[in-house]
């Protein structure tokens, strides 16, 4: 089990230890709003000897045939497929996603893992013989050594997978630091790497704080930083872990647009925002946030969005009747609430109001729920149009036609994801070419790509240059090694003092 007496401590060199630092943070039920456990936060020497742990074991992963490693992730594969509900329902305990989504973020977690299994593939490299007489040339792929994943708390199993099981497979050891909010599921995947026949020190879950970020960040032992999460901690990662020597993607924000052309099918336009504003309580760097209404029909959209919002059936995440759970904490709760209160200031008109909702359910009355809010009338000039609200919050927009939709997501500083609904293939299609951002949707509300696709946005959503899982996930955890081979019956020159060219 990960909680003795109500802590949760790391997962250090194969075994569950209690944290020393005496710093804890609280970890929260939001359904209910009751403290559940308390999370122990690293210091740097903590921190350290995970290092150190992973360290150690990296030189017998990296000689482990890629066969072999691969194997492991086939028995993790089938743990986590045997564990997924237990999975979804921790997740949903500390996160307060509705049980169901949660299934779904452990099935997107999966899918990384039936990535990794075909590891060997990726791992070829390339060779070209004979590049000149007796001379052949290949490249392998090595891995780099102890990498390290910082996660956010609305994905603790997907967006973790996203990153470990891409860098184990390939050979390197990882040192996980997940969100302090929702730490028992990475917990439970340090587990069931071991259990898969991961070697103790090949995954570490280490929790913490900025403490033991910045731990990683300045440890020459750690040669590469993967992270996702809000964007002024994106670039204060890129910048140190760059400054440090290391590799790193830093995944951020987002305000993601859905343009809606007149020629719509606006019951099947409802359908797609209701689950994808509102969908995880708007938790979700790919929910849609902005609504662009073109040509007039915005007065139509507001009035199909409207009684859904209002009638959006909001409560426990484990009671199948609930479509959407509280946030995850309090205080999240009043920066989003903070959000709703700046619009209606700005001069947006808030059709459906959530912010006083309260859950009637006997022992959920003090969890960290929000209504469904609907803006109408937001514009460019809006800080609350401007941030990411990241909360059940949707802002509809009006505008004249194709060229003034596309220029708001072209102009936002945010650019992860987009979507287009229409029945017009070159509008979609002019749409797909010149938006400015990392991943769009044609007729899809939240466009997340598969795992042997890559995910990443652009602009202030990703600095790096190798997104997420696929092929660039591979790149990004492996460095290529290159030799020029001439064997003795080839050596016949003396000394040479051109540079080689090869060329007979
Ligand atoms: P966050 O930035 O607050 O925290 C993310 C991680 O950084 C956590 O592990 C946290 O402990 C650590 N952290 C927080 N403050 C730090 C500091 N000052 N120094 C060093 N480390 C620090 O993000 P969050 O609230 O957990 O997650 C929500 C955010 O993540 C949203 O902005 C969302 O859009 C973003 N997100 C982005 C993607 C993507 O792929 N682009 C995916 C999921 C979530």
């Amino acid at each position: 089990m990960t909680t003795t007496t109500g802590t949760i401590g790391h997962f250090i060199g194969g075994k569950t230890i209690e944290g020393t630092s005496d710093r804890f943070g609280d970890v929260y039920n939001p359904s209910t709003g009751e403290v559940a456990a308390q999370v122990a936060l690293a210091s740097k020497a903590e921190v350290e000897a995970a290092i150190a742990n992973a360290q150690e074991a990296f030189a017998g992963w990296a000689a482990t045939s890629v066969v072999k490693r691969a194997r492991v992730m086939f028995k993790f594969l089938q743990l986590v497929d045997a564990n997924r509900d237990a999975l979804a329902t921790i997740l949903s305990n500390e996160h307060g996603k509705i049980h169901s989504d949660a299934l779904g973020s452990v099935q997107r977690g999966i899918e990384v893992v039936e990535f990794a299994c075909g590891m060997p593939h990726f791992m070829k490299g390339e060779y070209s013989d004979n590049v000149a007489t007796s001379i052949d040339l290949y490249s392998m792929r090595k891995p780099l050594g102890v990498c390290a994943g910082i996660t956010p708390f609305n994905f603790p199993a997907m967006v973790p997978m996203w990153m470990f099981v891409v860098a184990v497979a390939c050979g390197n050891t990882f040192i996980l630091k997940p969100s302090e909010k929702d730490p028992s599921l990475p917990m439970r995947l340090g587990e069931l790497m071991l259990e898969a026949g991961a070697p103790p020190g090949v995954l570490n879950v280490v929790n913490g704080d900025k403490e033991a970020v910045d731990a990683i960040l300045h440890d020459s032992r750690v040669k590469a930083v993967s992270f996702v999460g809000s964007t002024p901690i994106a670039r204060y990662i890129y910048a140190t872990a760059a400054a440090n020597g290391k590799r790193c993607q830093a995944m951020g924000g987002a305000k993601n647009h859905m343009i809606i052309m007149p020629d719509a099918d606006l019951d099947q336009v409802t359908d797609a925002l209701i689950g994808s504003a509102y969908g995880s309580a708007g938790e979700r760097c790919m929910a849609i946030s902005a609504a662009v209404a073109v040509g007039g029909i915005g007065p139509d959209v507001i009035d199909l969005l409207k009684p859904r919002v209002e009638a959006l059936k909001i409560g426990p995440s484990l009671d199948p009747d609930s479509e959407m759970g509280p946030l995850v904490t309090a205080e999240h709760r009043a920066r989003v609430k903070s959000y709703v209160d700046m619009g209606v200031e700005e001069g947006a008109e808030l059709v459906v109001d959530g912010r006083d909702y309260v859950c009637d359910k006997q022992g959920y009355e003090n969890g960290f729920y929000f209504g469904g809010c609907l803006f109408d009338k937001v514009t460019p000039a809006m800080k609350s149009y401007q941030d990411e609200i990241f909360g059940p919050v949707l802002q509809v927009m009006n505008v004249e036609d194709f060229e003034a939709a596309i220029k708001l997501p072209n102009e936002h500083q945010f650019g992860n994801g987009t979507a287009i609904f229409t029945r017009d293939g070159d509008a979609a299609r002019e749409y797909a070419d010149k938006v400015e951002v990392g991943m769009v949707g044609i007729n899809v509300p939240i466009p997340v790509p598969l795992s042997f696709h890559t995910f990443g946005g652009w602009k202030d959503s990703a600095f790096g240059d190798l997104n997420q899982h696929g092929e660039a996930g591979v790149r990004f955890y492996t460095k290529t090694k290159t030799i020029t081979s001439r064997w003795p019956k080839g050596i016949r020159a003396g000394a040479e003092f051109v540079i080689p060219t090869l060329n007979d």
